[in-house]
């Protein structure tokens, strides 16, 4: 027998799980807990107090000294704030302890968040309240520092919520009962809710961790801002899928044992296209849950590498010229029963049913493109969308051949075609029809059907998941809302049911593309279908607050308009902000690091060129390279002022609109321009005079 612990050992061992929690609580405690979490309802404040004390001796049997509330502030990032479970009791004497009020509800000082102006300085308080549907966990640093963190949901004073997760479970409540009303027009009357399902796949790089330390670029903004090319990128398509080195390996089998431990089903892991890139994905699950896991998951990658040696970069575009990373996030709704309503069913009944999911997936992506879009917004990605490598800035659907086939043919014809048991058949009696869930692929579509899910693929790698789902479920339950409406009033549910698919293809049709969506070709056809080709984030967070989302957001009671507001002026803050951070430290590596190289090295050419000359020798090979040498520097020293001073201009600006519009217009090119002149200086420049490592450096260490 092996004496290491067994996966199925390691796994959940950090967390408060079911099995924990039957283990643990009294009968009727677990039983009313049991149903608050099943059902969303609100925990009864009577047994708090018995569930607090059993999660503490459960944490201190772990091994925990702290336990802290974790939620998801509007940077994105995931905030805890640790209490020692240590207290004194009234006699003076110290006993560990965790009550039912601590574990339901926290204080931390919101003042320091961004609040988009939601929460005013003077009323700094802001509430955590406990999110039982997402389980409590034990987070271990590695070296024995263990805390129990308790996920939660923040909001201010007056209940406007200040993070991500609140919206994102009242759009898991707004689908739900959407959905609900749809399965119950096909009979399903038993399911009392419909959940969202999420499994997302994560990329990112790894780098040594020694030439990270010598890039300021990296440190600051997580993307190289200068660097010439490699001799070798990934044009030999040898990463992809390539047998994992060793170091690396070792990284991942770790960095999946602290996921086990967590409960995070780490299941998929892989190279991916650019060198030094990678991919894992775990098994999906609830979406809340998934949005929680994958804050961890981007945690877990970061502290996991540096135990390695390596550093983990999570932005969206590291290297100029190479692929960046996204997210790539699965969706789906599932019944409580575990019925999959973004799958082709058995019988042509669950078969219009399943029509009718597409059918609000089609006008609802249509409808408001524009949100799903803004919904993958940030600095980081405007790098990718659009750039033939990830999904282009225009939202469509691939919806595959022969599912495209049957919908046009119901427009058309009005006649369904769905009494077919399989959508997808090989045409060759010997072989049995194909897996519906493998229908064909289309890798350059942002949103694609794949059988039993769609996978929007433009989710920046770095940022929570929690906008794009929950635009994803809101979107959703408004259409739904639309067709249950229409089914439940209809007399002749089947006749219905095709005028639905008629009108969705008819009026939205055009958002299904199944071409190549990276090519020159679509751009001018998307054009003309009048779909909106949205370019950099600032155009594109604004979406959140056109009267059409307002109302949208409303009316499903997923964000007020002031928290929508909140959140643009955040979006927009932090994008000028990133760059204006990207600027800064563009001027500084410049300055005191790039420079100085290139002074040193004009000096030894002149140098030569003057012991040549009086030794009588022919110089002219080094003067003309000292004099290329200097052209660039004399621009680079030109446009570095130039970016000096457009980064001044964006700092006098007087709103988040107008920093990010001048970050955008004047500092983001200005730094750019600033780049070819760095970047030709270092195809030039001796490599040992050269103050950080190059790109072949920072790609081809690791093996
Ligand atoms: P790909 O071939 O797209 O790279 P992966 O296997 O890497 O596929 O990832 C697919 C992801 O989709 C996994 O996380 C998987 O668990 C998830 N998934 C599968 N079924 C569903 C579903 N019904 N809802 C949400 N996600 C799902
Ligand atoms: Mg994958």
């Amino acid at each position: 027998m092996s004496s290491e612990p067994s996966v199925l050992e390691l796994f959940g061992s950090n967390v408060f799980n079911d099995t924990v929690m039957k283990e643990r609580l009294p009968k009727g405690v677990y039983k009313s807990l049991k149903k608050t979490i099943d059902q969303g309802h609100k925990i009864d404040p009577n047994i708090a107090d018995v569930v607090a004390n059993a999660m503490k001796d459960w944490a201190v049997f772990k091994g925990a000294t702290h336990f802290t509330h974790i939620f998801q502030p509007l940077t994105g990032k995931t905030a805890e704030k640790h209490d020692a479970f240590l207290s004194q009791a009234r006699d003076g004497s110290m006993m560990l302890e965790l009550t039912g009020a601590q574990l339901i509800q926290g204080e931390p000082d919101a003042s320091s968040f961004p609040s988009g102006g939601l929460r005013a300085t003077f009323e700094a308080r802001g509430y955590t309240a406990w999110d039982c549907t997402s389980p409590a966990f034990i987070k271990d640093d590695g070296n024995n520092n263990k805390t129990l963190c308790i996920p939660t949901a923040f909001c201010s004073y007056t209940g406007e919520a200040l993070d991500k997760k609140t919206p994102l479970l009242r759009s898991m409540e707004a689908v739900s009962k959407q959905a609900l009303r749809l399965v119950a027009v096909f009979g399903d009357t038993k399911s009392n809710r419909v959940i969202s399902t999420v499994g997302p796949e994560q990329e990112y790089f790894l780098i040594d961790r020694k030439d990270y330390d010598n890039r300021l670029d990296l440190r600051t903004s997580g993307r190289t801002l200068f660097g010439a090319p490699s001799p070798k990128g990934q044009e030999l398509d040898d990463q992809y899928f390539g047998s994992i080195k060793d170091k690396v390996l070792a990284f991942m089998a770790n960095f999946d044992e602290e996921l086990w431990k967590l409960g995070i089903t780490s299941k998929t892991r892989h190279n991916e296209v650019a060198p030094s890139q990678f991919e894992m994905a775990p098994i999906f699950t609830t979406t809340n849950m998934a949005v929680d896991q994958n804050q961890l998951v981007m945690e877990m990658l970061q502290k996991v590498a540096l135990r390695h040696g390596l550093v983990c970069l999570l932005h969206e575009k590291p290297f100029a010229g190479l692929n960046g990373s996204g997210k790539h996030n699965n969706w789906s709704l599932s019944t409580n029963e575990g019925i999959n309503l973004v799958e082709p069913g058995e019988t042509p009944h669950d078969n219009e049913q399943f029509l009718m999911v597409l059918s609000a997936l089609i006008k609802s992506v249509d409808v408001h493109a524009d949100l799903l879009r803004a919904s993958a917004a940030n600095s980081g990605n405007d790098h990718r969308l659009g750039a033939n490598e990830a999904p282009p800035a225009i939202i469509s659907i691939f919806m595959g051949t022969e599912l495209t086939r049957i919908l046009e043919s119901i427009a058309k014809s009005g006649k369904s075609t769905t009494s077919d048991p399989d959508f997808v058949r090989l045409g060759v009696d010997s072989l049995p029809p194909l897996p519906k869930d493998n229908t064909d692929r289309n890798r350059t579509s942002p949103f694609a059907f794949t059988g039993n899910k769609f996978e929007f693929r433009m989710a920046p790698s770095s940022a929570s998941i929690a906008r794009c789902n929950t635009v994803l479920n809101t979107i959703v339950a408004e259409a739904l809302d639309e067709i249950a409406t229409r089914l439940e009033n209809a007399s002749d549910v089947s006749a219905e049911s095709t005028q639905i698919v008629q009108d969705a293809m008819n009026n939205h049709g055009r958002i299904i593309f199944n071409g190549d969506g990276y090519s020159e070709e679509w751009v001018e056809e998307a054009a003309k279908r009048g779909l909106p080709n949205i370019g950099n984030t600032v155009d594109a967070v604004k979406s959140f607050t056109t009267e059409k989302s307002i109302a949208l957001f409303e009316k499903y009671e997923v964000l007020s308009k002031s928290e929508n507001e909140s959140r643009v002026e955040v979006l927009l803050e932090q994008y000028a902000m990133e760059i204006n951070i990207e600027a800064q430290t563009s001027i500084n590596m410049v300055n005191t690091q790039y420079i100085p190289a290139v002074i040193t090295f004009t000096k030894e050419l002149a140098d030569t060129v003057n012991s040549l000359k009086s030794a009588g020798a022919d110089s002219s090979v080094q003067e003309a390279l000292l004099s290329t040498v200097n052209e660039s520097l004399s621009s680079a020293v030109t446009n570095l002022a130039k970016l000096k001073e457009v980064a001044k201009t964006a700092q006098e600006t007087d709103s988040a609109d107008t920093f990010a519009e001048a970050e955008r217009d004047l500092v983001f090119p200005a730094m750019a321009a600033l780049r070819i002149d760095i970047d030709a200086l270092e195809t030039i420049l001796p490599k040992t005079l050269w103050p950080v490592p190059s790109y072949s450096d920072l790609l081809f260490r690791i093996n």
